[in-house]
């Protein structure tokens, strides 16, 4: 029997620094129909860039330098992530670099798929896991670093 139950929306969130923002909107603006069924979550500056390039809804948090990765990083801490498209700045300082540390972290601690460029978001969002009904599986890897 075919299953006709269309799977669960992944919570997604993206977050883009200054210089980045351009590309993950191009790309965000390409991706948009797979993004609308999905449950969209950004830092604050991109969120408001997101919501009104794609007239889609997206929960924004503080701007990242005023504790946005960190808001980000709590969702994921208790475990109401599936998915982080972060395009953090390879070429610049940024005022928060230990909250973008710290993001980066605790997305691989909790095993959250990560996409910091347009070849690995393109993966990600095409991937049929996205598919998949129920949750993705996140289990932190605390145990097995023991
Ligand atoms: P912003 O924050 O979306 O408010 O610009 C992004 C960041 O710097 O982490």
């Amino acid at each position: 029997m075919t299953d006709t139950t269309s799977p669960e929306p992944k919570r997604i969130a993206l977050v883009a620094h200054d210089h980045r923002k351009g590309d993950l909107l191009e790309w965000a603006e390409y991706n948009r129909d797979i993004l609308a069924d999905h449950i969209l979550y950004a830092t604050g500056t991109t969120g408001r860039l997101l919501g009104e390039s794609l007239d889609l809804p997206v929960t924004c948090f503080q701007s990242g330098p005023l504790g946005g990765d960190q808001q980000i990083g709590a969702l994921i801490a208790s475990g109401r992530l599936d998915m982080l498209i972060f395009f953090w700045d390879p070429m610049s300082p940024q005022p928060h670099d230990s909250d973008v540390k710290a993001l980066v972290r605790i997305a691989v601690v909790w095993n959250i798929p990560i996409a910091c460029n347009r070849n690995s978001a393109d993966y990600l969002i095409t991937s049929p896991l996205l598919g998949r009904t129920g949750g993705l599986a996140h289990e932190p890897l605390v145990g097995s670093l023991g």
